[in-house]
């Protein structure tokens, strides 16, 4: 049976990444199916009951300052709130909060439920639909029982779901996480296509009940005095207290030793998987074989939620035998008498090699087929959320034939994030980290609405609010900067550039942000009058800039784009008033900038290298494979991956800087000719 109605985006799973991914697709004004086998699954939080930390902050707050949804709903279901490493440089401050987890799911389908647009639908995909005019071209989904589902871009956020199979010691049985169904049959159909599958893992704790606990053997981490909230719409508002606290305690030798002696049978180290684990999330198995001289080992225990009795014990994921659990966990201090609600498995799964996708996370192999989160080889929500929201954007926009929107490098963690993925891979589950990001001194948590907010409202995706709120933030503090601060004469608050012409530009020498639409308010504080010089003057080039000198402040793709929906004139207020509740925030980035200026500017001239690389675009027909002075490994690895820019080039593994010498020189050579 077929489907009567065609979607304009089908997106498999409801999970982090899925999620994200409909919700922009939908608000892109674009028909969108969000398909999931469970709804127990929406959201869900199959381990760590917590949102953020290191890294992983950064990546929420830039969700919301694109316009995602991470963010409001860690507001809205947290239990505890805590800024990590506050102690140290900004470039390393990372928000974390505790979430009631059954709160943010059901914060999660509200959100879902209130978005017009998007259907949500409990349904098992086995097999892709291919369009009828071209079979590397996506057509839709078959569900099971053989229903065809039609749509013009799919997104695939299948997870840990894909073939998944769980180990508790030497048993195993195939099931998705906390006991919900796995998704076997889709699987199998991905690999009869040839899409690269391999086999990765995880695992996760047992869960003990509250009233079982010690607290007083234990060190209580509460949250912070002063709770800053994820989303930038809430910043400087109140949202709530801290309602729990975590709890530290160490294991100890004895454990070990029960560890040690029954390594064998635990599902790894007895040789029952197959799947490769996450460096950065080890289970005690691992951390008692690998450091085998270490006392004792930190952990936490974690409130599930509010509604419930689970402790979820951080640090602890095992796939020992029950009988070995119950016995190895109450040997940690303020676990004496734990008693276990749910025993530590681990789970394998399959996921796709990341490499074989582009950055706008397409399929190199098919058409209007987008892949996202855990099943793209990363692990955590906010790694999966980050790629959902960009799939989800760029299979909209694809379906109105619009470039891609893909942040890069310098522009935010989510870039680094996805160019890590589709330029060097990963052969184990992927976490994000700030020491990842090269330009983390201007890639911070406190400053994301300054980085992505024009981009998100440029999208379509980003509110009225977010962006005017972003803006008077900005109009505030390059004015407290001293920045010239052109006046329009109506008011001091206004814009701090000023347009000089707008002309066009060729691709060549475009900045890699051509795909995305950044705009700056010209004198007159509308879009319209530059627009309309744009279109007299380059009605055939394929992009306009925006010029302050020669400073490129904007560019549009291209003037028949200046007209469509996608692009939005900007209702800039010249006096934009500075909310009350934002001027600490304002303070703060005054501080930052001043106190790290010397290296602010450094990295921001690091900045402007790197993009003179990235705007170095590689054309695709280049044939690697002949062009001398390249070594053959080079040759190899730049056919197999082509790569979109010199800069992506420069960060393939086995590609060196002679190289990209090489190619510099060819480059050269192809445009003279
Ligand atoms: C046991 C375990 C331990 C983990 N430990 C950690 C950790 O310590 N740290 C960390 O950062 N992350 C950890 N994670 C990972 C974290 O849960 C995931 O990164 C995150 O949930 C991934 O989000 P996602 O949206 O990609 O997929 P998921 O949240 O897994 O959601 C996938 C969705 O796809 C749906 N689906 C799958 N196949 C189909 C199909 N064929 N048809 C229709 N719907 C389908 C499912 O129903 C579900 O809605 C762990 C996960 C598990 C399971």
């Amino acid at each position: 049976m077929r489907y009567m109605d065609i979607f304009d985006v089908i997106v498999v799973g409801a999970g982090h990444a899925g999620c994200e991914a409909a919700l922009a697709a939908a608000r892109l004004g674009k028909r969108t199916l969000l398909l999931t086998m469970q709804i127990e699954s929406v959201a869900m939080m199959p381990c760590n009951p917590s949102i953020g930390g290191t890294g992983k902050g950064q990546l929420v707050k830039e969700i919301d300052a694109l316009g995602g949804e991470m963010g409001l709903l860690i507001d809205r279901a947290f239990i505890q709130s805590k800024m990590l490493n506050r102690s140290k440089g900004p470039a390393v401050h990372s928000p974390r909060a505790q979430a009631d987890k059954q709160r943010y799911h059901e914060e999660m389908l509200r959100a879902l439920g209130a978005q017009g647009g998007l259907e949500l639908r409990c349904a098992e995909v086995v097999d892709l639909l291919l369009s009828n005019d071209s079979v590397d071209t996506v057509g839709g989904v078959v569900l099971q029982g053989g229903e065809e589902v039609p749509g013009r871009a799919v997104v695939l956020a299948t997870g840990t779901y894909l073939n998944g199979l769980v180990h508790i010691s030497d048993r195993a049985w195939p099931s998705g996480p906390s006991g919900l169904r796995a998704s076997v049959g889709f699987a199998e159909n991905l690999k009869r296509r040839g899409f690269p599958l391999r086999r990765f893992k995880t695992g996760t704790p047992a869960r003990v009940l509250a009233p079982s606990l010690r607290y007083e053997e234990m060190t209580e981490q509460p949250g912070d005095d002063v709770i800053e909230p994820f989303s930038y719409i809430n910043e400087g508002k109140y949202i709530g207290e801290n309602r729990a606290s975590c709890w530290m305690t160490y294991t100890n030798p004895e454990g070990h030793k029960i560890v040690a002696e029954n390594i064998g049978r635990t599902a790894p180290y007895g040789g029952h998987t197959t799947g490769t684990g996450p460096r950065y999330c080890l289970s005690i198995e691992d951390k008692v074989s690998r450091f085998p001289d270490r006392e004792r080992h930190q952990l936490f225990l974690e409130p599930e939620g509010l509604s419930t009795e689970e402790v979820y014990i951080q640090g602890m994921s095992t796939s020992l035998p029950e009988d070995i659990q119950e016995v190895f966990y109450r040997t940690i201090k303020g676990l004496e008498d734990a008693v276990i609600s749910r025993y530590g498995y681990s789970i394998e799964y399959d996921c796709i090699d990341p490499l074989s996708l582009l950055p706008s996370l397409e399929s190199k192999k098919i058409r209007g087929l987008f892949f996202a989160g855990q099943v793209n080889g990363t692990s955590g929500y906010e790694e999966a959320a980050a790629q959902g929201l960009v799939a989800g954007v760029n299979a909209a926009r694809l379906t109105d034939g619009l470039a891609p929107y893909v942040p890069d490098r310098s522009e935010a963690y989510i870039g680094v994030l996805i160019d890590d993925l589709t330029t060097k891979g990963t052969e184990e589950p992927y976490r994000i980290m700030t020491s990842r990001a090269e330009f983390r001194l201007v890639l911070r948590q406190d400053n994301a609405d300054l980085r992505l907010t024009r981009a998100g409202y440029a999208l379509g995706l980003a509110s009225e609010e977010r962006f005017l709120r972003a803006e008077a933030k900005r109009r505030a503090i390059e004015a407290a900067l001293g920045y010239t601060v052109y006046s329009n004469g109506q008011g001091a608050n206004a814009c701090a550039v000023r347009l000089s012409s707008v002309r066009a530009i060729p691709d060549s020498s475009l900045p890699k942000t051509r795909n995305s639409l950044a705009f700056l308010p010209s004198e007159t504080g509308s879009l319209e009058e530059p627009r309309m010089k744009a279109e007299q003057e380059s009605a055939t080039a394929q992009t306009v800039g925006f010029f302050n000198g020669n400073e490129l402040c904007g560019i549009a793709a291209a003037p028949a784009e200046a007209h469509s929906a996608s692009i939005r004139p900007l209702p800039v207020a010249i006096d934009l008033p500075l909310p009350e509740e934002l001027k600490g925030s304002v303070a703060r980035q005054v501080e930052i900038e001043r106190k790290y200026k010397g290296y602010i500017e450094k990295q921001r001239r690091q900045v402007e290298k790197f993009r003179k690389l990235e705007s170095k675009r590689l054309p695709q027909d280049l044939d690697y494979g002949s062009m001398d002075g390249l070594r053959l490994e080079a040759r190899q690895k730049l056919s197999a991956q082509r790569p979109a820019s010199l800069g992506a080039a420069s960060r393939i593994s086995g590609v060196s800087p002679a190289d990209i010498a090489v190619l510099m020189v060819q480059l050269a050579r192809r445009e003279r000719s």
